[in-house]
């Protein structure tokens, strides 16, 4: 485990990698010196999660000790919580508060969506029904649902992307074990309902963005990126998935998404729930 003064000497570094990496962005170096963020140790962690979710006035994810880093984003801002007690190497905190800060960033073009999402959270709450979604009408329920799954994969898939720009690694010259972890991630994600929504996010990005795997995947068509361990249907509609982010990463902006192209990510994910659902009754 990584010791709290050896967290606090690495942090600085991470930042200005980050800044340098991230420079196209506006004003990226103001964004992480205004956004709080905070180290837990394992005693302390549930009560600085708590106070955090109350000073942003944000509805609760829920608190696990698994948690490497989050970003809690409520009405009131936005705050990044560390944990340190899961850190055993540098890289794994580089890249866990990349990840996080890469969250920041893109939530920042995502703000009315993300208000949105917080509105019907309220709406929710106020209602009092814990069938609340499902009392919905047919139409709206639909929308909220690829609202809600489009935002949840589109976030995951570009902060790993924005981690993986900052992390600028060289390509492996062997592949076969990150071939492995894809395989992995896949069917952990979509092998049952419900999908692991947050993995299939992370599966796309080292699909799009991973050094290694982009270039393999530019040498050899046939590099497996595990679509073959799935059925048929599955496997289609995770391809659709990975042709609408790649159109995404084919922006000048790249974190700049439409309202649209999240619906269609969310109709997605969608009918792979259907079909994941539809294919248990065989
Ligand atoms: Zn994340």
């Amino acid at each position: 485990m990584l010791a709290m003064s050896e967290l606090k000497e690495i942090l600085p570094h991470a930042k200005a990698r980050f800044v340098e990496k991230m420079s196209s962005h506006n004003d990226v170096s103001a964004l992480l010196d205004s956004t709080p963020l905070t180290i837990c140790n394992r005693s302390n962690a549930k009560a600085k999660h708590d106070s955090a979710l109350v000073r942003c006035h944000a509805y609760d994810s829920g608190f696990s000790l698994q948690t490497w880093g989050e970003v809690i984003h409520g009405t009131a801002g936005s705050e990044v919580l560390l944990y340190q007690f899961r850190f055993s190497q540098p890289t794994e905190l580089e890249r866990t508060v990349w990840h996080e800060w890469g969250h920041l960033l893109s939530n920042k073009y995502i703000e009315a969506i993300n208000d949105e999402r917080l509105e019907y959270f309220k709406r929710r709450e106020a209602s009092n029904d814990r069938l609340y979604h499902e009392n919905l009408p047919d139409d709206e329920r639909e929308y909220q649902e690829r609202l809600a799954f489009g935002t949840q994969l589109w976030c995951e898939f570009i902060a790993d992307t924005i981690c993986n720009i900052v992390a600028d690694d060289e390509p492996h010259i062997i592949a076969w074990d990150i071939q492995e972890q894809m395989k992995q991630i896949l069917l952990a994600a979509v092998s049952n309902t419900p999908i692991h929504i947050a993995l299939l996010g992370h599966y796309c990005s080292m699909v799009l963005t991973n050094p290694t795997v982009v270039a393999h995947s530019e040498v050899d068509e046939r590099f497996s990126i595990g679509l073959e361990f799935l059925p048929e249907e599955t496997a289609k509609l995770v391809d659709k998935l990975l042709c609408l982010l790649a159109d995404q990463l084919n922006e000048d902006q790249i974190c700049k998404i439409s309202k649209d192209r999240i619906l269609d990510i969310g109709a997605v994910v969608n009918q792979i729930w259907d079909a994941i659902a539809e294919s248990k009754y065989w």
